[in-house]
């Protein structure tokens, strides 16, 4: 396994963290890459190992087992921004954006899929690209794939709650499949949200960020960078601040020159710094526009044998058959404090639904809804931004179906009765035949519990500088030597789960930096 971040701190000082700035700095490099997370890691690594003097800047800091909380409420207030309660405004929806190296790796669930041949075709056509097929992607999945063991979930950290999801499906004759992780020697002991404790998930402090120390790359945690310093067309650099830890209070100044720029800081946050750096990269008008999500939903369904649910891989079960009709469905893991929340009721009612809790299974549907659209915008005073989002009600049926589906699995399964959590139907549902008015009623956008922790398209890609930020290899359209790698560059919803698509992008990203400058 490679070395973690924390191991390398001490013998290569090669990572600085808080406690070690004195005073204002500046540094130089041949690239600055700002944000850890997939994006910037694997430009980092594939920089460094060509010989790139690289500075990696990390707004978060390192975690180590030691550090991880297993109560998901004191690891939300630790490694995620605004505590894991940030909402969009508009349709209010939870979104889930991590702070620490390695970014949202650290927290995810370490799903790996490829975005189909269909979304890719429908990407390049709509959004003028002339090089982003999956066949065009493939070698760039490839190169991740191996070099972070990506391989499908093995049986036997399946755990009940996944294997019940490939009855439900088989019964139905709906394709299933165990899902592909970056992992190497899972326990099955779905953590993964808390941070792996195992340190079997291959999150980018473990991989690809120690990778880039060792070909030379300097990380620098707790280094938040308010903005871009340019000279005409080209960008010079980076300036920003020094944060604490958690309380997100402001120290030392810091500068870091460089011949090239990457942005890599997230979907919500590059906008940000495009904007506070005098509306950058913004001739299309583009930058912080067609923010979209992939909304989750999910039920809790219960059944006569005991599936402890807080067992097996994180998420290790899912299908792949409905993503035509916009939607992906998967197994969840759940610990006792989120059945809680997720149930309803109160007092006594609640108390007993919680007595099952060893006998349910929660299951999820992540929707493509690219009606949806909204914007990120700077909050005044703050360094987090405004999130204006609208659940568009043509993609209201698509939410509505993904559960009824889901409802259909849960009873093919041997469920007796399923907690689907919508406003407006009965807390608990006992057939199929009830489950019709998931299909049959009209809902409106509030009635749905969503999360959207998968966002994109906030600095798109378009082959046209009037209508994108960046083209397909993440050069953005205004600027010599300033580039974006991160999931903001989707033009629309991968329709799967977005690292491995952000990592193959930022993998050619890395390649056409290497091959122009
Ligand atoms: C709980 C959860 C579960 C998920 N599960 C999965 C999954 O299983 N599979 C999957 O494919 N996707 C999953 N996702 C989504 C996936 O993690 C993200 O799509 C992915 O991390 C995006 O990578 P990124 O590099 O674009 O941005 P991020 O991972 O957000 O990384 C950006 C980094 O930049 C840093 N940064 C931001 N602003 C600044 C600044 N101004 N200066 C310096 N640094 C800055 C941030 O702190 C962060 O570390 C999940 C997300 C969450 C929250
Ligand atoms: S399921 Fe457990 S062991 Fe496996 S990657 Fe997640 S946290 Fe690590």
């Amino acid at each position: 396994m490679s070395n973690p971040v924390s191991e390398l701190r001490a013998d290569e000082g090669a990572v600085r963290v808080f406690a070690q700035y004195e005073r204002d700095f500046t540094e130089e490099a041949d690239v600055v890459v700002v944000g850890s997370g997939p994006g910037g890691a694997v430009v980092a690594k594939q920089l460094a190992e060509v010989g790139w003097r690289v500075v990696l800047i990390e707004e978060g800091p390192p975690f180590t087992p030691d550090d991880f909380e297993l109560d998901g409420s004191i690891s939300m207030a630790r490694t995620m921004r605004e505590g894991g309660l940030r909402t969009t405004q508009g349709t209010f929806m939870p979104t889930m954006q991590a702070i620490c190296v390695g970014g949202g790796s650290l927290v995810n669930s370490a799903i790996c899929v490829r975005a189909p041949e269909f979304v890719l075709d429908e990407w390049c056509n709509s959004y003028q690209l002339e090089q982003t097929t999956r066949a065009d992607l493939d070698p760039h999945y490839d190169a991740v794939g191996e070099f972070l063991g990506i391989a499908p979930t093995p049986e036997r950290v399946l755990g009940k709650r996944n294997t019940l999801f490939r009855k439900g499906c088989d019964a139905l004759g709906y394709t299933s499949e165990p899902i592909s992780r970056n992992v190497r020697g899972c326990r099955g002991s779905g953590e993964c949200f808390t941070g792996c404790r195992s340190r079997a998930k291959q999150s980018m402090d473990i991989t690809y960020v120690p990778a880039a120390i060792r070909d030379g790359a300097l990380v620098l945690t707790s280094a938040r960078v308010e903005h871009v310093i340019t000279d005409g067309k080209r960008a010079t650099g980076v300036e920003g601040r020094i944060v604490a830890p958690f309380s997100g209070k402001t120290s030392h100044r810091f500068r870091v020159d460089a011949k090239v720029v990457v942005l890599a800081a997230g979907c919500m946050a590059t906008p940000l710094i495009l904007m506070k750096s005098g509306d950058l990269a913004n001739r299309s008008g583009q930058v912080g526009r067609n923010l979209r999500f992939h909304p989750g939903v999910a039920i809790t369904g219960f059944f006569e044998e005991v599936v402890d649910p807080a067992f097996g891989a994180t998420q290790g079960y899912h299908s792949l058959q409905f993503l035509r009709d916009g939607y992906k469905l998967e197994t969840l893991w759940a610990p006792p404090a989120i059945l809680a929340v997720r149930m309803p009721g109160s007092g006594h009612e609640l108390k007993q639904r919680l007595a099952q809790a060893r006998h349910c299974a929660v299951w999820d549907a992540i929707t493509s809804c690219n009606r949806s659209i909204g914007r990120v915008k700077i909050r005044r005073g703050s360094p987090n931004p405004d999130l204006i989002w609208h659940l568009d009600p043509g993609d209201v049926k698509i939410l509505a179906h993904s559960l009824y589906t889901l409802a259909e699995i849960f009873f093919a399964a041997g469920a007796h009765t399923i907690v689907p959590g919508v406003h407006g139907i009965p807390d608990e549902i006992k057939s199929l035949d009830e489950a019709q008015i998931l299909r049959n009623k009209r809902f409106h956008p509030g009635d749905f519990v969503t999360g959207g922790n998968h966002s994109f398209c906030t600095t798109r890609m378009h082959g046209d500088p009037a209508r994108g930020v960046v083209d397909e290899f993440g050069r953005c359209h205004d600027m010599e030597n300033l580039y974006i790698a991160d999931t903001g560059v989707y033009p629309q919803c991968p329709s799967v789960n977005p690292m491995w698509t952000g990592m193959a992008l930022a993998h050619r990203t890395a390649g056409v930096i290497a091959a122009e400058h």
